[in-house]
């Protein structure tokens, strides 16, 4: 019987399994960003008074960088530009026994409609690759755990004031069932194959990822 795979572990699999592979014994602790978005998202729908939501962020994480503070005002600023539906829950765990598989909401409407947030900008159009997984792996838990068809949900781009409904696609369940297979792989012990265009020049692996045996596809060609 295989541990549940988490939504989060999809998401850093299928930006690069190999930094999976690097990272799969490290903890990712919280980040400040993602703290503010946080605590902002709690009262959407609802009057934003950056003053009392600072104060619970300090409340939540006493430790964080008192910069952040200017950074929520752009949120809220940015969030009061459109009107928000209030959520029923929050937070709210979901699985599949089916696949294995167990996340988190970070919304959830009168209306059951879904949204995860993110301390991200939005991009021009749609949504990330990443957001599009993710909104695919919760929908397919909320539809096993209600019955009910669920299409899609929102990605709430909190720094923007954003935000985009994703309809799940098939291409989107493509993605979800491989890359499944592909974090059970890793978790089963076995080593990634380098993506083509590796090492890539951001990555802090790059050295380990190009000693490893990553190749740029150019060097191939
Ligand atoms: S250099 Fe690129 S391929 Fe290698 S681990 Fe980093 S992100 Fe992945």
């Amino acid at each position: 019987m295989h541990a549940p795979v988490a939504v989060s572990d999809l998401v850093r699999c299928h930006a690069c399994p190999v930094r999976y592979y690097y990272e799969r014994n490290e903890s990712y602790p919280e980040s400040d960003r993602y703290a503010v978005c946080k605590q902002i998202s709690y009262h959407l729908g609802t009057a934003l008074d950056p003053d009392a939501i600072w104060q619970e962020v300090l409340a939540v994480r006493s430790a964080i960088d008192l910069e952040l503070r200017s950074f929520l005002d752009t949120c809220i600023a940015a969030c009061n530009r459109r009107e928000w539906k209030p959520a029923d829950q929050t937070d709210v765990r979901v699985m599949s026994e089916k696949y294995g598989i167990i996340g988190m909401v970070d919304r959830v409407g009168i209306d059951g409609a879904f949204s995860i947030i993110r301390t991200a900008g939005a991009p021009p159009y749609g949504t990330y690759a990443a957001d599009r997984l993710r909104i695919a792996s919760c929908a397919i838990c909320l539809h096993e755990m209600t019955g009910n068809e669920v299409t899609g949900g929102f990605v709430e781009y909190i720094p923007d004031g954003v935000s985009r409904f994703h309809t799940v696609q098939p291409r989107d369940r493509r993605q979800f069932l491989s890359t499944l297979r592909r974090v059970r792989s890793i978790h089963d012990g076995e080593v990634p194959h380098h993506p083509l265009n590796a090492p890539c020049r951001r990555c802090r692996y790059r050295e380990r990822c190009e000693h490893d045996g990553g190749r740029r596809l150019s060097d191939l060609m």
